[in-house]
């Protein structure tokens, strides 16, 4: 077995010092960042991170297939919509992926063993590397001590008594080895998953019962302002700031209607769904609802906007249309997703 090895890099600590311990044992290696339509870890620091610890760094982006994932999960959802345990095995694929491509030996990770309730068991640990196609091939630097050997252990590629034996939730101990490595700034691990939020985890339910066919752009836009479903068909997505009401509008395309404030500081809305008068007069509403009462002008005009092919260079439908009408804050709740 050869001394080379991919590791997970998310940009957080733990992997961070998993790669430390074994770069200390010689092991050469190359960082691994697996990218979410939704963008869930720091891709930034990530490779802030490989470009300190001097290692090679290659993205993998989660395809169409990741959806499948979280849709019908084998291994079923923790706290929210987050199945993790199928997420790792699809994890641990892709990286065996590259593993072969660059003539790896074992994969490094920064798990800690019991760390998360789901995907760091000790059970759940071995049936994931099991299911990857990994068994016995990753090695866990943080917790290794306490875990059985793996083959790079038991080849004497690496010594198991040089690695540490860190279980739970505490970070005590790795806080005592950034310091140890001189690791000052690192993020605070509250950040993670979109996936284990409540309200993401509602967004994502509700799209996958609404919509048969769903694709990364529809995952993306999941992160997007607040969103409002109007019927199994449409739904209503308003801006929060300016850089919001920014990228709305690069997802105008069609089957979406975009509103936007003409001349007054307002949200815009993205309308997704058919045709429907009924909906357009809601978005008008929220614009109404969501605009600061002192800004909003006497007669005041929206540029309503209509997708087209974006391929055909063509330049979308547009409309100005009078904004009118009034929501309660009832009224708005019951279509909160
Ligand atoms: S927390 Fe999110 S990214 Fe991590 S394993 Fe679970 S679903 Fe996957």
């Amino acid at each position: 077995m050869n001394k080379k090895a991919v590791v997970m890099l998310s940009g957080g600590l733990d992997s961070t010092l998993a790669a430390k311990l074994m770069l200390e044992q010689g092991v050469e290696l190359c960082g691994l960042y697996l990218s979410a339509p939704w963008g869930c870890c720091d891709k930034t620091k990530a490779m802030k991170v490989a470009a300190q610890l001097g290692i090679e760094f290659m993205v993998v982006k989660m395809t169409q297939e990741y959806i499948g994932v979280i849709r019908k999960p084998k291994y079923g959802y923790g706290s929210s919509m987050n199945p993790c345990i199928d997420c790792r095995i699809y994890m641990f694929e892709k990286a065996k992926e590259l593993m072969a491509q660059i003539g790896a030996a074992f994969l490094v990770t920064g798990e800690v063993l019991g760390q998360r309730p789901m995907s760091q068991m000790r059970h759940s640990l071995f049936l994931i590397e099991k299911q990857a196609g990994l068994a016995r091939r990753i090695v866990r630097p943080l917790s290794a001590k306490v875990l059985p050997a793996t083959l790079p252990e038991e080849e004497g590629v690496i010594d198991r008594e040089r690695m540490c034996g860190i279980t739970g939730r505490s970070r005590k101990e790795q806080m005592q080895l950034a310091l140890k490595y001189g690791i000052l700034d690192y993020p605070n691990p509250a950040g993670g998953c979109l996936l284990t939020d409540q309200e993401f985890g509602n967004r994502v339910r509700d799209l996958f019962q609404t919509q048969e066919e769903v694709d990364l752009e529809d995952m993306e836009l999941l992160r997007l302002g607040r969103q409002f479903r109007l019927n199994p068909h449409t739904k209503l997505i308003v801006g929060r700031n300016e850089e919001e009401n920014r990228t709305l509008a690069e997802y105008l395309a069609p089957g979406r209607v975009l509103f936007v404030p003409e001349g007054f500081p307002g949200p815009s809305v993205l309308l997704i769904g058919p045709p429907d008068e009924a909906a357009d007069r809601r978005a008008l509403k929220m614009i109404a609802h969501y605009t600061k009462k002192e800004k909003l002008p006497p007669q005041a005009k929206v540029i309503r906007r209509v997708g087209v092919p974006r391929q055909e260079g063509q330049q979308p439908l547009e409309e100005t249309i009078l904004l009118e009408g009034h929501i309660e804050e009832k009224e708005l709740e019951a279509t909160r997703i």
